[in-house]
């Protein structure tokens, strides 16, 4: 698919950032749309006019869209998905809920993002329980014939990154899914980076637990973020701590409130809540399959272009890759290379190990510059980046950057 095939005079006429910006940290934040924007800031003002609550009444179903929009999105139903403040919390309500004993196996992967493996280690140490790390086949993708072999009956959880923060790869969770709920194992899968970017169904792969964000490739405000809870599981799952939103009140007693309800806290962001459903239905009306088809075709193409430029790296791993694009270059820090782009006007990142502790150590990478694409990036800029690479990259090691 060429640029002429896809209508990216749109998807750049609605997005007010590319005016402004070359933004290629889409695994950070995507720019948002306009209508995004205007949702957001509208009813920003509108509390600001006849008050908070009032305003929350008055937009209650846009509000409630959020959660319908995920639900189509993840293709599963609506009391199955909760909002929370960020994704880091949802994936932590998520572990703190599962009852790990002493002595139960964790089997997490090893790109792991490094906020979920230290809420892993603490959690699993506390417990007595044991972390270890998925395996892995020689293109760092999970080795799922292996990890049958490695499950018995003290595996109590699965947890597995879709697509880390650091690298292209994605991982193979259907596969995983499928394997996990035959053996009786909880899966719980990061989807951080996959979802708004390519097509995530839960009842494809199968899981049981699913954690979104809502700034990345959905475009949607920050402070968002979204947990997924199979519905038959739910009621097995005991949230650590409670919000007004969580219990059922009856006479003095509560009850946990059914399906991903029990998660969510009264208090809410409204207008980032609002600005969330517009996005999910903004990436809807582009339809995620063709999303999918063009971010990995503008991916593709940049790691073929910038393999070219003498002195860079593509640290890429797995078979099938994503649009983010991970590199590293010889006598050239990724910081300064960072700085460099900025200067030009183009937005990258660069991760450091913590964006994915076990994986960055074992393959001693101290940073990595990181190029993110969306749908809305054109050739001309990523023919930009590449030659802004190659006149920072080319020539002698000794360049004032070093
Ligand atoms: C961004 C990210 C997170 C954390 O999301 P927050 O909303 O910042 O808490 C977790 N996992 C992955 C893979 C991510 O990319």
């Amino acid at each position: 698919m060429l640029d002429s095939d896809f209508d990216l005079a749109r998807a750049r006429v609605e997005t007010p950032g590319v005016h402004h910006v070359v933004h290629l940290n889409n695994a950070g934040a995507s720019l948002a749309p306009q209508v995004v924007v205007d949702a957001v800031t509208d009813h920003l003002r509108t509390e600001a006019l006849v008050g908070a609550y009032e305003a929350a009444e008055r937009a209650q179903s846009a509000i409630d869209r959020a959660h319908g929009g995920i639900a189509e999105l993840l293709n599963c139903r609506t009391e199955e998905v909760a909002i929370l403040d960020s994704a880091s919390r949802a994936w932590g309500m998520a572990l703190a809920s599962i009852p790990l004993m002493a002595g139960d196996r964790v089997l997490a992967s090893p790109v792991e993002y490094g906020g979920n493996h230290v809420s892993l280690l603490h959690l699993t140490q506390r417990v007595g329980a044991l972390l270890e790390t998925l395996p892995v086949d020689n293109t760092g993708m999970v080795d799922v014939d292996e990890l049958h072999n490695q499950l018995d009956e003290r595996v109590r959880l699965i947890a597995v990154t879709h697509v880390p923060m650091h690298d292209g790869l994605v991982n193979p969770v259907a596969r995983i899914g499928r394997l996990a709920r035959a053996h009786g194992v909880l899966s719980l899968v990061d989807a951080c980076q996959s979802v708004g970017q390519m097509p995530v169904n839960v009842r494809e792969l199968d899981c049981d637990l699913l954690v979104g964000c809502g700034r990345k490739f959905l475009r949607g405000p920050r402070g968002t973020g979204f947990l997924y809870v199979r519905q038959e599981l739910a009621h097995e799952l005991t949230p650590p701590i409670l919000g007004l939103d969580g219990v059922e009140w009856s006479s003095g007693t509560y009850r946990l409130a059914p399906g991903a309800r029990r998660f969510e806290t009264w208090e809410s962001n409204c207008a980032s809540r609002i600005g969330l459903g517009v996005a999910v239905d903004y990436a809807l009306g582009w339809g995620v399959d063709r999303t999918w088809q063009r971010v990995r075709q503008l991916a593709e193409g940049l790691r073929r272009n910038v393999a070219g430029i003498p002195g860079v790296t593509v640290e890429d791993r797995g078979r099938e890759r994503c649009g983010t694009v991970a590199l590293t270059f010889e006598g050239l820090r990724p910081d300064r290379v960072r700085a460099a782009l900025g200067r030009a006007g183009i937005n990258t990142w660069v991760c450091l190990p913590n964006a994915a502790c076990v994986d960055m150590q074992a393959r001693r990478l101290d940073s990595l510059l990181r190029v993110s694409v969306h749908y809305y990036n054109s050739q001309e800029e990523l023919d930009r980046l590449c030659s802004e690479l190659e006149s920072l990259a080319v020539g002698p090691p000794a360049k004032v950057l070093v």
